[in-house]
Order: C-alpha cells, then sequence, then structure tokens
C-alpha cells in the first residue's frame, strides 16, 4: 500500500507478522465494542507478554527479544494499524519503564522488575505530568521527602497511560527541598507499585480516542517508597526522563504511522468500491491525488523514523531525529486520518466504518510525549547546539 523503501531481515519479517496475526485475531473482532465502552481488556497484557511484545527491547537474560529498536517499531506499527490504544500501552510500557530500569536501575531492581515485565505479569507506566505540569514538566510538585532509608510522596500525577492497570509506575518526584529548588536538577525517579500505602488510583480521563486505554490520575497520599525503589541518583530523575523520552517518541511515530496506514488502506478499499456518476470515485483525480499525498506522507514518515531507529542503535545522538520522526508521523496521521474521512464523505463520519475512529485516535499523537509545538522547539534548538 505504501512503499516500504528498506528490505526487512527475515527476523523482521516474522516479528511483524506475528503482530500482525495477534493484532488480527485478539484485538479487531473487539475493538469497536472496546472503544464505545472506553474497555481495557487486561488479558491482553499476559498474552502480549507470552509473545515476547512487552520485553521487546530488553536483552534475552531478562526473557526479552532483544531486538534491534526498528524491528521492535515495525511490531509497534502492525499493532496501530489495528488499534492505536494498545500500541500506546505497548509503547510506553517497552519505551519508558523498562528501558528505564534497564538503563538507570540497580541490579536488584532490574532483577526484581524486567522478567516479569517482560512476561506481562507487570505492565509499566510512566508518570511525569501534573495538571500544572505539561509541557514544562520539570515544575512539577509531587514532593518526596526522605524518612529514614525511605521516600515519603505527596502529589497528583495526572494523564498516567495504563495507570489503573500498571503494576509498575516510574514517577517523577521533586527531591529539592522548597528552599533550595534545583529545577530540573531537583527531581527523583521512583519505582511505584500499587500495593504501596498510600497510592490510590484516581480519576479516569473520558477521552476523544485511545478510549480502549485507561488513562487516569495518580494520588500519591504520603505514599512510603522503600530507598530500594529509588532510580539512580534523586536529583537525575527528570535527566532519565528525558532520555527515555527520546526514543519513546520513536514509539509514538510508529503509532501514528500505523494509525495513518490504517486510514489509508481504509480509504483506498472504499475509493475502489464506491460509486457516484456511474463510475468508481478512484476515477476522480481529485481522490486519487489524496490518495497519493497520503502513501507520500506514510512512506516518507516511516522512512525518516527508521533512519532515526537505526542511528539510535549506533549511539548516535538521536534527539533531533526523534523529535523530527514524531512531529512528521503525528501531522502525518492527523493529515491522513483526515483525508480518509473525506473520501468516504458522510460516511466517513459515522461509526458504521472504522475511519471516524481513525481519525479520534490520530489527535492525540501530536499532544503527548511533547506537544509538535515541543519537538519543534526541540529542532530549532539543537540546530544552534554546536554554535
Ligand atoms: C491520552 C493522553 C495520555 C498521556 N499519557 C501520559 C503518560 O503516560 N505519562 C505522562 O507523564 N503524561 C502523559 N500525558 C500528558 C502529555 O504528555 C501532556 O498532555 C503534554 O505533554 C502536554 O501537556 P499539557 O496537556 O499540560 O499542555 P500544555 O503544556 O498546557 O500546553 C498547552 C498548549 O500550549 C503549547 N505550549 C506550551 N508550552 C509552549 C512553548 N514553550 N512554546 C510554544 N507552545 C507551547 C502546547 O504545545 C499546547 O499547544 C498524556 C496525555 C494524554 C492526552
Amino acid at each position: 500500500m505504501s512503499a516500504r523503501l528498506h528490505d526487512l531481515t527475515e527476523e523482521q519479517s516474522q516479528i511483524q507478522s506475528l503482530a500482525r496475526e495477534f493484532a488480527q485475531r485478539e484485538i479487531a473482532p473487539f475493538i469497536e465494542k472496546w472503544d464505545e465502552e472506553a474497555y481495557f481488556e487486561p488479558s491482553l497484557v499476559k498474552k502480549m507478554g507470552e509473545l515476547g511484545f512487552l520485553g521487546m527491547l530488553l536483552p534475552d537474560e531478562y526473557e526479552g527479544l532483544g531486538v534491534d529498536t526498528s524491528t521492535y517499531l515495525l511490531a509497534l506499527e502492525e499493532i496501530a494499524v489495528v488499534d492505536a490504544s494498545t500500541a500506546v500501552m505497548m509503547s510506553v510500557h517497552n519505551s519508558l519503564p523498562t528501558q528505564m530500569i534497564l538503563r538507570f536501575g540497580s541490579t536488584d531492581q532490574r532483577e526484581r522488575f524486567l522478567r516479569p515485565m517482560a512476561r506481562g505479569e507487570l505492565l509499566g507506566a510512566f508518570a511525569l505530568s501534573e495538571p500544572e505540569a505539561g509541557s514544562d514538566a520539570a515544575s512539577l510538585t509531587t514532593q518526596a521527602v526522605r524518612d529514614g532509608d525511605d521516600w515519603i510522596l505527596s502529589g497528583t500525577k495526572s494523564w498516567v497511560t495504563s495507570g489503573s492497570h500498571a503494576g509498575v509506575i516510574i514517577a517523577m518526584a521533586r527531591t529539592d527541598t522548597g528552599q533550595e529548588r534545583k529545577g530540573a536538577r531537583g527531581i527523583g525517579a521512583f519505582i511505584v507499585t500499587p500495593d504501596l500505602a498510600g497510592f490510590h488510583v484516581g480519576k479516569k480521563e473520558d477521552k476523544l480516542g485511545l478510549r480502549s486505554s485507561p488513562t487516569v490520575q495518580l494520588n500519591f497520599d504520603g505514599m512510603r517508597v522503600p530507598g530500594a525503589n529509588l532510580l539512580g541518583e534523586p536529583h537525575l530523575g527528570f535527566v532519565y526522563a528525558m532520555k527515555s523520552l527520546d526514543s519513546g517518541r520513536l514509539g509514538i511515530a510508529a503509532q501514528a504511522i500505523g494509525i495513518a496506514r490504517a486510514a489509508l488502506e481504509a480509504a483506498t478499499a472504499y475509493a475502489a468500491e464506491r460509486r457516484q456518476f456511474e463510475q468508481p470515485i478512484r476515477d476522480f483525480q481529485a481522490i486519487q491525488f489524496k490518495l497519493a499525498d497520503m502513501a507520500t506522507r506514510v512512506t516518507a514518515s516511516r522512512a525518516l523514523l527508521h533512519l532515526a531507529a537505526q542511528a539510535k542503535d549506533r549511539g548516535v545522538n538521536v534527539k533531533m531525529g526523534c523529535s523530527m520522526a514524531k512531529l512528521l508521523a503525528s501531522e502525518t496521521a492527523m493529515f491522513c486520518t483526515n483525508q480518509a474521512v473525506q473520501i468516504f464523505g458522510g460516511y466517513g463520519y459515522v461509526k458504521d466504518y472504522p475511519v471516524e475512529r481513525f481519525f479520534r485516535d490520530a489527535k492525540v499523537t501530536e499532544i503527548y510525549e511533547g506537544t509538535s509545538e515541543i519537538q519543534r522547539i526541540v529542532i530549532a534548538r539543537e540546530l544552534y547546539a554546536h554554535d
């Protein structure tokens, strides 16, 4: 449908097929109902763990698949073509909590958490945002205070993807004090588990799209976190979060490409079937041009994404590449889903066809893990970084 400009390895083709078959079998038959009811199916986590989809970037010693970033993103795109909600759960889990524990955690933390996370026994979540701290995430106010070996956390985290079903949440909280604020360098990252006293799941958001991905507030009410759950250094949690968000953005880009591709595939098929003025609407050049623009943008977005992924795996600084990939892919998702609704006409505006869901799901890719405005700021800043 959209052009794939590089050959896949045998392993990549196999994992891509596995992801496609899984999504078709376990998600596609139920997706309209789950979307309508804003229902998250918990058994998906265990099933995805059994197939390796929740430990894709973890090495073999932690029961992960240990594949390269491109292979992981190919699988994520296949899941997103069918269901963007399941894709965001998969992206957050693989890109943020598991990677943060792997990269910045102690041996004990890696031993305790990574295998159950890879198996799908513990779903991961990432809690950075707060009601008053969104794009300016370093202004967060959740406070962590030392008490003997433990930390006491108080505050509210918002917009936590999978937060109501997670077994492991990496939560950022201030470790600096009121008198001595250190901004981004006064924040710690804590491994929070829902059994901790003072942990509460708060409001569940009623969203426009991604309706079967639960997004919740988490309230920490004097929550006692063992010292052994502090990730790395107490003042570097924000730095760890930002480093991890670079690759998190690649996951969101793959999700966005999946949504865009789903819209392109649906619109191409519909344009061949739908007849007006005694001919299929695909014979009209106005429709052909829309499809051509959609296919071009999907292909360009995917090419940029995999260039960034390959550079990341070579150890190159890919901050700018990750932001560019996310920016282009999320705008492609909005463009393609908008065009798909247009090609479907009135039928695109109702729930008899899936393109209205694609349109609703696409929007958030321009918002989370850094809005498009923030991606442009990162890209512009990197342009001058070496002056
Ligand atoms: C469905 C969903 C899931 C999410 N999941 C998670 C999650 O798992 N974990 C988590 O921590 N967070 C999560 N988020 C939060 C998300 O990352 C934030 O919504 C996002 O960072 C934007 O913050 P905000 O909503 O507070 O918007 P604001 O920061 O208030 O931005 C409002 C507008 O102002 C613009 N703006 C802000 N600052 C600037 C600037 N300097 N220059 C130009 N424009 C600017 C923004 O681009 C935006 O258009 C999720 C959000 C949603 C909607």
